[in-house]
C-alpha cells in the first residue's frame, strides 16, 4: 500500500489536504474547538435547529418509547411508526401524495436516480450540481451530460439532441451548494415539458429556507406540482438527518420497491426521526426563524459588497466568497481562525482550482454583534490581503 503515503504527500504539495476540526459541545452559532469560542459561519444548520430545546426533547422523548437503534432495513423488519409517520408528514409538508425516507440526502438522490434510469436513458445536469447527483448518474449507466451552469440555452440545444433516448431526466440543484445561488425552475420546468423530459430537483439547501412556509423552491417559484421529482434532506434546515423523495403515490411505490440504497441500509434511528417531525413543526409554524435568517443574509451581503468582495451571484444564506489561488484561499481561511472566525476554504476537488473560495454559511441565530464581528474581520482581511503586494503567499513563491 505504498501508493497511500504518496498520494497522501501529493495532496499536501497541493495544499489540498483536509483536517477535521471538532467541536467539543452543541452545534451552534458559536462553537467551542480546542477549548476556545469560534463563531461558526460554516454550518448547515441554517435555523438553528439542530440544539433547539423542542427538537432535542422530541428526540430524547422517542428515545424513552421507542430505544436507539431501528434494528432492520425498512423492508425487512425496520420500520417503525415513527418512520410513517414522518414520511407522512413530509408529504404534506411538500404538498405531493407521498414521501420516502433514506438514511441521508447522498443516499436519496444515489436511490432515485439509479433506480428510474439505465443504459438506455440520460441524464441532464447542472456543472454545479452536487456530488451525489453526478456520482448516482454514473452509477445508473446512463448517458451524463452535463450543461454550463444555468445556461438554458444549452439545456434546451441538450434536450433536443436527446430525443432519440428513451427517458430524459434534467436533475438541478434548486440552491447551489457551493454558489448560493437559485436554479431557474420555471425556464427548466418549461423546457422539460416542451422536450418531453422528467424533473428532479435536490432541495437540500432550500427546504425550511424559501418560500413562505420554508417548503423550497417549488414554492417559493409558485411551481407546486409542477416538478416530477423532489428531493430533499432532513440534515440542514431541518437540524436532523436523513434524505428524502416526494412525489405521487405511484413513483414513491416505486422507490421502494427499486431504490437500492433504502433496500439496502438499516433505517433511520426513531430519535432521529422524531426530532426532524419536530424540526418541520417548527418550521411551518415559526416564520420568525426564517424571517431572521434573510434578515442575515441581506446585511452580510449588503456589507461584503459594499467592501467589494465577489459574492459570486450568491442570492440566498450560502455565501461564497471568490479568492482563486488555493494557497490564499487556505492561508485567508487559516487568519479568520485565527480571529475567532470559522469559514472553511473550498478548494479542488469541489470547485475548480483557479475558483477556490471561502464558502460562508448564516444562521438565523447569529446575532448583530456576531455578523458585526465577522464584517470587522473582513475589513481586515480586505487590507491584509487584497491591497497591491500585500498577499505574502505571492511574495513568498517568488
Ligand atoms: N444534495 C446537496 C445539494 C447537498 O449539498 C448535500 C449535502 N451537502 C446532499 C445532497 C447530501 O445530503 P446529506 O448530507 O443529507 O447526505
Amino acid at each position: 500500500m505504498d501508493f497511500l503515503s504518496k498520494e497522501l504527500q501529493e495532496l499536501r504539495d497541493k495544499g489540498l489536504y483536509r483536517n477535521l476540526r471538532t467541536i467539543t459541545g452543541p452545534q451552534e452559532s458559536r462553537v467551542t474547538i480546542e477549548g476556545k469560542e469560534y463563531l461558526l459561519f460554516a454550518a448547515n444548520n441554517y435555523l438553528g435547529l439542530a440544539n433547539h430545546p423542542q427538537v432535542k426533547k422530541a428526540s430524547l422523548e422517542a428515545i424513552e418509547r421507542y430505544g436507539v437503534g431501528a434494528g432492520a432495513s425498512r423492508l425487512i423488519s425496520g420500520t417503525m411508526e415513527l418512520h410513517s409517520r414522518l414520511e407522512e408528514r413530509i408529504a404534506r409538508f411538500k404538498r405531493r401524495e407521498s414521501a420516502i425516507l433514506f438514511s441521508s440526502g447522498y443516499l436519496a438522490n444515489l436511490g432515485v436516480i439509479t433506480s428510474l434510469v439505465g443504459r438506455d436513458d440520460v441524464v441532464i445536469v447542472d456543472r454545479l450540481n452536487h456530488a451525489s447527483i453526478i456520482d448516482a448518474a454514473r452509477l445508473s449507466l446512463a448517458k451524463l451530460l452535463v450543461y454550463p451552469h444555468k445556461d438554458m440555452l444549452r439545456l434546451e440545444r441538450i434536450l433536443a439532441n436527446c430525443q432519440n433516448y428513451k427517458k430524459r431526466l434534467v436533475v438541478t440543484d434548486s440552491i447551489f451548494s457551493m454558489n448560493g445561488d437559485i436554479a431557474p425552475l420555471p425556464e427548466i420546468v418549461s423546457l422539460a415539458e416542451r422536450y418531453g423530459a422528467f424533473v428532479m430537483i435536490d432541495e437540500a439547501h432550500a427546504t425550511g429556507v424559501l418560500g413562505e412556509k420554508g417548503r423550497g423552491a417549488e414554492e417559493h417559484f409558485g411551481l407546486e406540482g409542477k416538478i416530477d421529482i423532489v428531493m430533499g434532506t432532513l440534515s440542514k434546515a431541518v437540524g436532523s438527518l436523513g434524505g428524502f423523495v416526494a412525489g405521487s403515490r405511484k413513483l414513491i411505490e416505486y422507490l421502494k420497491n427499486r431504490a437500492r440504497s433504502f433496500i439496502y441500509t438499516t433505517a433511520l434511528p426513531p430519535g432521529v426521526c422524531a426530532a426532524s417531525l419536530a424540526g418541520l413543526d417548527l418550521i411551518e409554524n415559526e416564520p420568525l426563524y426564517r424571517k431572521r435568517l434573510w434578515q442575515n443574509v441581506k446585511y452580510i451581503r449588503d456589507g461584503l459588497l459594499k467592501m467589494g468582495f465577489d459574492l459570486m451571484g450568491s442570492e440566498t444564506q450560502i455565501i461564497p466568497i471568490l479568492i482563486g489561488e488555493v494557497e490564499k484561499t487556505m492561508e485567508i481561511s487559516e487568519y479568520l481562525f485565527s480571529q475567532g472566525i470559522f469559514i472553511p476554504g473550498i478548494r479542488p476537488p469541489t470547485v475548480p482550482a483557479d475558483r477556490c473560495r471561502l464558502r460562508m454559511s448564516l444562521m438565523a441565530t447569529h446575532t448583530r454583534e456576531d455578523l458585526d464581528r465577522l464584517l470587522e474581520v473582513f475589513g481586515m482581511i480586505k487590507r491584509k490581503f487584497f491591497q497591491e503586494g500585500r498577499w505574502k503567499g505571492r511574495e513568498k513563491r517568488r
